[in-house]
């Protein structure tokens, strides 16, 4: 009888002709890191994890499993909060059950030299943030966008995502960073932008369509990349609020007033209590109070003047200055730590989502007073970006009510479902909540397009259901 390989052995020695045998972790124990996101909520089981080393190698794997109708899910630092960095569980989900590959960025990591005339630098999207400051920092520029992960993020994700963080407000969000684009389409044929040409409209924007696309519509390789000025002289505030309304007039009083503001950001005294526990750290004022801003400013001459002006003039009496880095550092650590805090503390429902400013402290009452009894509310976030971090600890992660109910109450109050996590697969089945069937029919056929198999990160973004038209 002749002997016949079964797909799943087919497809595997197909993945190692693309990227080479030790780069096809198959071993249970070798994938299991691939398969569970940052936050324990999404899981699922991979055929392989892949780590392909370079772009033509990604265009491999993508014929790959294009041959062998395998969905692939594309994968960074794998601290995205929104689940669709991780194989799919199965069809609770939105997603349908066939084989899944993870693709894992994380090799490529060529980082060119800075270009200073264009303030541009092109980098692999393996890349890390943090990799990448360090870099532009170098060469006297700054990358423009920070937050937390930045030592596991890697840029492919930031610009699949859409990141945003605690520069956004001075800085845009990830998309304006983003000068070109390198990415491998479904089919594995590779899309190149990456002259950094500031002008050239010439055709339809092909990096602006991948900015933001969560892996569901190309696979990012390669970033050109948009630096900031550095600035190194910087000043910290922390204002302690009588509420959270207090926050939005705050903002309002001091942004004229400060050209340098680089973020502004808002705890309330529930998340501050739980990240004191949680560090072991005293409390950076007293009495507490029930809300805070944080405001830095930031630029090459000494920016201490004119915050206190700004807060002078904002009539802001009380806050906790630092103009020293490790004074900073104390107060950012604060602000920084409560993702982590809140997932010590439980597996919460977690929703990244946006209001209009004046409606954030409403929104944040209104989530509040949904929450079923006993259940632990935190929230906190971009204040200059009307973005909330709604953080639910207590009721079960699987019931899918919490979230909804925080949806909806982000659609009365005129916002966004998703900020700068993404929609993944967490939010997916949510996205007509606010946006509406005519954007969400375009988002299909975008989609149908570029994927007519529909194999990447399916289940993300859009359903599967909308994908498929
Ligand atoms: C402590 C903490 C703080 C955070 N703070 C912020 C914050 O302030 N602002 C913010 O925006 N986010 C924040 N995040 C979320 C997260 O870090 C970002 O979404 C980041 O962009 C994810 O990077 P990653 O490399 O870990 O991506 P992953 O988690 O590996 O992937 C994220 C998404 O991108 C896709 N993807 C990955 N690589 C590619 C690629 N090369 N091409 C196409 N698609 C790809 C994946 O399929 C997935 O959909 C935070 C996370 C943590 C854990």
């Amino acid at each position: 009888m002749p002997h016949v390989t079964p797909p799943a052995t087919q497809l595997i020695e197909a993945l190692r002709g693309a990227v080479g045998d030790a780069h096809v972790l198959v071993e249970d124990d070798m994938r299991a890191p691939f398969e569970i996101d940052w936050t324990r909520r999404w899981s699922g089981r991979a055929a392989a994890v892949v780590q392909p080393g370079t772009t033509e190698a990604v265009a491999a794997v993508l014929r790959a499993c294009g041959d062998h109708d395998v969905a692939v899910v594309p994968q960074g630092g794998n601290t995205g909060l929104v689940g669709a960095g991780v194989p799919r569980g199965g069809p609770a989900d939105g997603s349908e059950r066939r084989e899944q590959v993870v693709l894992s960025m994380t090799r490529l990591v060529g980082l060119d030299d800075v270009d200073a005339a264009s303030m541009q630098v092109s980098a692999g999207a393996g890349v890390t943030l943090g990799a990448l400051q360090v870099h532009a920092r170098a060469a006297g520029l700054d990358a423009g966008v920070d937050f937390g992960a930045r030592d596991s993020a890697t840029l492919g994700a930031l610009v699949a995502c859409d990141a945003g963080g605690i520069r956004a407000l001075r800085h845009g969000t990830v998309r304006a960073r983003v000068a070109g684009l390198e990415a491998v389409l479904a089919d594995g044929q590779v899309v190149r932008r990456m002259s950094g040409l500031l002008k050239d409209n010439a055709g339809y924007d092909l990096p602006a369509l991948l900015t933001g696309s969560e892996g569901t519509l190309g696979v990012i390789t390669r970033v050109r990349w948009r630096l900031v000025p550095r600035h190194d002289a910087r000043a910290l505030a922390l204002i302690p609020l009588p509420g959270l309304a207090d926050a939005a007039p705050l903002l309002r009083a001091v942004r004229p007033r400060l050209a340098s503001l680089d973020a502004c950001e808002f705890l309330t005294d529930d998340g501050l209590g739980l990240v004191l526990e949680h560090l072991g750290v005293p409390a950076p004022v007293e009495p507490r109070a029930p809300a805070y801003v944080l405001l830095e400013a930031a630029a090459t001459a000494d920016p201490l003047p004119d915050l206190a002006d700004a807060l002078e003039a904002a009539g802001i009496e009380d806050a906790v200055i630092a103009d020293d880095s490790a004074s900073r550092e104390r107060l950012w650590r604060l602000r920084e730590s409560h993702t982590e805090a809140i997932s010590a503390a439980g597996v919460p429902h977690k929703l990244d989502v946006g209001v209009p400013l004046d409606a954030l402290a409403p929104f944040c009452d209104a989530v509040r007073d949904a929450m079923p009894a006993g259940a632990r509310t935190i929230v906190f976030g971009h204040l200059g970006d009307g973005n909330v971090h709604v953080n639910v600890l207590g009721p079960d992660p699987a019931d899918g009510s919490v979230d909804e109910t925080v949806l909806r109450l982000v659609a009365e109050h005129g916002g966004t479902i998703s900020a700068e996590h993404g929609v993944g697969v967490a939010k997916a089945r949510f996205l007509h909540l606010t946006r509406s069937d005519a954007e969400i029919a375009a988002m299909g056929a975008i989609k149908a397009a570029l994927d007519p198999r529909g194999i990447l990160n399916p289940g993300a973004v859009i359903s599967e259901r909308t994908a498929a038209g």
